[in-house]
């Protein structure tokens, strides 16, 4: 089988001016049969649930791309208004930097979910949030890895998936397509930039790792490579080289049925942490290379 859906490296996105009109969209496309990527735009996915009594939104994306979700939403017949919780991956402003305005979209109303461990990183950076300067918001929510996350046809489960962030995390649920009886195995992992593990990295500092922290991405990433997983909604599009597989039809969510995708990607992963820390790893030889 060919293998469409490949770890490449991120474009520089994160690094550019932020706060200029955004060039670079995407339309809404589906991923699983009540899940959809309205971000609108090619590097950061914000994922809406449709459970069937209100939606879920992971992730938001930026505060200049907001106007693309908000776009794409309607544009799928959805009402911002009726966004019941906000999940966070984890802190940073590409994921989070729309989420106070949608707050204020659904009348103040909606649940605002981050992990604890990166509660204290909001905390401790909102002062200092250039390139991405974040509006005030108050988490509502903490993830409970023992107790999912449910709305109407959904059941999310959590995980503490650390490295990127002491506090990323990771959602993993089914989705049933009701015409054809079949169930998907769906999961987005919280955070694969890798930079923040690397030794002496200016990243790796500002999120207060340590080699050992290195060592459990790792770790982390092999055991739940095993994990079976059809739909792999990877957070930024490059973790699946998306942009470049964009379907045809964007309606049709079983392009997006990969059985290998979220093995290959976080065996990627892995082994490039493991390449930042040579006489630990001495004999690592790569089997999923980087596109
Ligand atoms: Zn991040």
């Amino acid at each position: 089988m060919e293998k469409r859906f490949q770890y490449k490296n991120p474009k520089p996105r994160c690094g550019g001016n932020l706060s200029t009109r955004w060039n670079f969209t995407e339309p809404a496309y589906r991923v699983a049969p009540h899940v959809w990527n309205v971000a609108g735009q090619d590097d950061v996915a914000a994922y809406l649930l449709d459970t069937g009594e209100g939606l879920i939104l992971i992730d938001t994306g930026y505060e200049a791309t907001l106007y693309l979700l908000i776009d794409r939403m309607w544009s799928l017949g959805f009402n911002p208004r009726d966004i019941k919780k906000i999940l966070l991956s984890h802190y940073h402003g590409d994921h989070s930097q729309g989420v106070r305005l949608i707050y204020e979209l659904t009348g103040r109303k909606a649940e605002i979910w981050l992990s604890r461990e990166d509660e204290v990183n909001h905390q401790r950076t909102k002062d200092d949030t250039v390139p991405m300067p974040l509006l005030p918001y108050e988490v509502t929510n903490f993830y409970d890895p023992e107790t999912p996350i449910t709305l109407g046809r959904f059941s999310i489960r959590t995980r503490l998936t650390p490295g990127h962030t002491k506090g990323a995390t990771s959602f993993f649920f089914e989705d049933t397509d009701e015409e054809t009886g079949k169930t998907y195995r769906c999961a987005m992992h919280g955070g694969l930039g890798t930079g923040q593990l690397k030794p002496g990295s200016v990243a790796m500092e500002r999120e207060l790792n340590t080699p050992d922290d290195a060592v459990r991405f790792i770790n982390d990433c092999l055991e739940m490579s095993n994990m079976p997983i059809d739909i792999n909604m990877s957070s930024h599009l490059n973790q699946t080289n998306v942009d470049e597989n964009m379907p045809e039809d964007t309606n049709d969510y079983t392009w997006f049925v990969a059985d290998y995708s979220w093995h290959d990607m976080l065996v990627n992963r892995a082994e490039e942490v493991m390449s930042y820390y040579p006489d630990r790893y001495p004999d690592l030889v790569r089997t999923i290379p980087t596109l």
